[in-house]
């Protein structure tokens, strides 16, 4: 296996007491160097080319999107994984009764998944995941992102929310309608 690795210029990750742990596949050392990192795999993978800090050879590492992804940062301190269930549950509520295919939730999860790999932290705070998925729903439909946003924000700044609210109203040709349920036939 360990050969065959080597010939692919790849090589596995090992979980470890430290966690996830990868070993040079020329001579076992666990301490690498990253010297390039990149999205592949439409933003599923990120190729790494890494330096072994023993030996000095280098090789390339595929990371997968699951071992990737940040925990998520609460408000107490508390990490957690980040759930990608619940964030789809959070977006269909936002989006009860609203005229966005299954598809268009979907690609906004998609696109939440990838800025937060394409982070690269280990970590990321809650209120960093919340503006992200309130800058999507703002893109996908205004009525959910100010539903998502009211329940989100409620404990935070409420003025600055306000004045967000205020400032839709100047372009208020952009808002759709409310009321039209008939226009939705999800
Ligand atoms: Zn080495």
């Amino acid at each position: 296996m360990g050969y065959r690795c080597l010939l692919l210029g790849r090589v596995e990750f090992v979980l470890g007491k430290k966690g996830l742990q990868m070993y040079c596949p020329f001579c076992g050392h666990s301490e690498t160097k990253v010297t390039d990192s990149r999205l592949v795999a439409e933003g599923n993978q990120v190729r790494r080319r890494r330096e072994c800090l023993a030996c000095g050879e280098r090789f390339t590492s595929y990371e997968t999107a699951e071992l990737l992804m940040p925990r998520v940062i609460k408000s107490n301190g508390n990490r957690e994984p980040f759930n990608e269930e619940k964030l789809r549950l959070g977006l269909m509520r936002a989006l009860e009764k609203r005229p966005v295919s299954l598809e268009g939730v979907e690609s906004v999860i998609t696109r939440i998944k990838r800025a937060l790999r394409a982070t690269g932290e280990p970590e990321i705070k809650s209120l960093e995941l919340g503006e992200l998925v309130m800058a999507e729903l703002r893109e996908l439909d205004e009525v959910a992102y100010v539903r998502f946003a009211s329940v989100y924000r409620s404990f935070q700044d409420i003025h600055e929310f306000k004045k967000e609210i205020d400032s839709m109203g100047e372009k208020d040709d952009q808002l759709p309608h409310e009321g039209g349920l008939d226009t939705s036939n999800e």
